[in-house]
């Protein structure tokens, strides 16, 4: 009986239970770095986060909210976003591409920008479809576009070392333009652009954005612009909206997150502004995923916003404060990888930065029998034997051209400056040994 029975049960645990939609996308860099880190690391420059506070303004906002004041913080809000939020989003759009927007219609809160990320795909990609995405690129692009049944199509920016022997720079990251164009077809539906982005720091100049904004209007397609690095940019560049070109605000989704604008990451507020045209679409998949999103954090988004609004442009802005205080850490950082000869790629934005790993190839050593990009068992190496976390270069390329940039590894450097400066003494001390032995 008891045979028959176990017999019965294991039989019926032999369907699939996975949705085709998940085949191949199981293994996530995150996960399996943020793991490490915890269990290793001493020093943590890996995953994109502040270790310092968020702004007292932020956080003094949030405890305002969560008073006595107003009760009905704590219940539902609207679903396409709180308000006084999508209010004072659509005013500091409005100032910087020069048009009206409605706050109900051109503006959308999600949960982070990952979720606003997850939305466009959704809403966007069907079976067939061909999403062009430029290497290297935040891994989770891949996915959504899979996950929606699209087919990414990547295209790589191309490294041009300069000639002089000095650091290169995240503008020496380049795309091909006859290359760019040769991936648009019929099948084209969308471009993921991020500027400035994640992992290399490049912000995109009006010409290269000029070149991607030509061909989404020639072959009709849209613009999906992760653009959660807005604020971070730095030695005096600016960011360039690509839905301010001519031809593009119709056919773009602009992407933004809390997270990264006031350092609170944990709070995943994140937002996209765009045409209606597309964001009733980005409403559709929204209203039956998520539906609403937290009413307090975005209350205190708001306020934040509210602040920055009233300082815009002046010097005790946090969006003119933050970056000054990240360009000095980036300085730090620099130096001290170019002083032990992992000679890192100066960023022009964002809190990443990609160092060189070659001349540290002899501590360790490559397994011909692993296919596991080398970046990675050296950024695991790295955690556990020096207790410092980086993440692997590789993770930012598709599996066709992982092995073509297995010698890098990504930094975070929004971190307090105790952090970067027992980054430091680490490398400093593995170069020490290096030298004596
Ligand atoms: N896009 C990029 C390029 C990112 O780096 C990140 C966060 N690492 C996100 C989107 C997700 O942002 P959020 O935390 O607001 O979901």
């Amino acid at each position: 009986q008891t045979h028959f029975l176990s017999h019965f049960l294991q039989a019926k645990m032999s369907r699939p239970v996975q949705a085709r939609r998940l085949k191949g996308i199981d293994k996530n860099i995150w996960v399996e770095f943020a793991k490490l880190a915890a269990t290793y690391s001493k020093v943590n420059l890996g995953q994109g986060f502040p270790d310092f506070p968020a702004p007292d303004f932020l956080t003094e906002a949030l405890t305002r909210a969560l008073g006595k004041e107003n009760h009905m913080l704590h219940q539902y809000t609207l679903p396409f976003g709180h308000p006084p939020l999508v209010k004072v989003l659509a005013q500091i759009f409005e100032k910087q591409l020069g048009q009206d927007l409605d706050p109900m219609a051109n503006v959308m809160v999600t949960v982070g920008a990952y979720e606003a990320l997850f939305c466009c795909f959704q809403a966007f990609v069907d079976e067939g479809d061909e999403v062009i995405v430029i290497e290297p690129f935040f891994d989770c692009y891949e996915s959504m576009v899979k996950m929606a049944g699209g087919t990414p199509v990547f295209v790589p920016l191309r490294p041009n070392p300069p000639k002089d022997g000095k650091l290169m720079s995240s503008a020496d990251w380049q795309l091909d333009p006859a290359e760019l164009a040769s991936k648009f077809s019929k099948r084209t539906k969308a471009i993921v652009l991020n500027s400035p982005n994640n992992p290399l720091g490049k912000v995109f100049s009006r010409e290269e954005l000029g070149l991607i904004a030509e061909l989404c209007v020639k072959h009709d397609v849209l613009c999906i612009s992760d653009e959660v690095y807005e604020w971070l940019v730095y030695d005096g560049k600016q960011h360039i909206r690509i839905a301010s070109l001519q031809g593009m605000w119709d056919r773009t989704v602009i992407i933004g997150s809390a997270g990264k604008t006031f350092s609170a990451t944990g709070w995943k507020v994140g937002w996209v502004v765009g045409p209606n045209r597309l964001l009733q679409h980005l409403r559709t998949v929204h209203q039956n995923s998520v539906y609403a999103c937290a009413t307090i954090a975005q209350e205190a988004v708001a306020q934040g916003f509210q602040r920055e609004l009233m300082l815009y442009g002046k010097p005790e802005s946090y969006f003119v404060q933050l970056p000054k205080e990240l360009q000095q850490k980036r300085d730090w950082l620099v130096q001290s990888l170019d002083g032990v000869g992992m000679k890192p790629i100066i960023p022009e934005g964002t809190y990443f930065l990609v160092a060189d790993i070659s001349q540290f190839k002899s501590d360790v050593p490559d397994d011909h029998n692993s296919d596991e990009p080398y970046d990675y068992r050296f950024a695991k190496w790295m955690v556990k034997n020096k207790g410092l976390a980086a993440i692997p270069l590789s993770a930012f390329y598709s599996e066709a051209h992982k092995n073509n940039y297995t010698n890098f590894i990504r930094f975070c450097f929004a971190k307090e400056k105790a952090t970067l400066k027992a980054a430091n003494d680490i490398l400093q001390k593995w170069k020490q040994e290096k030298t004596s032995s």
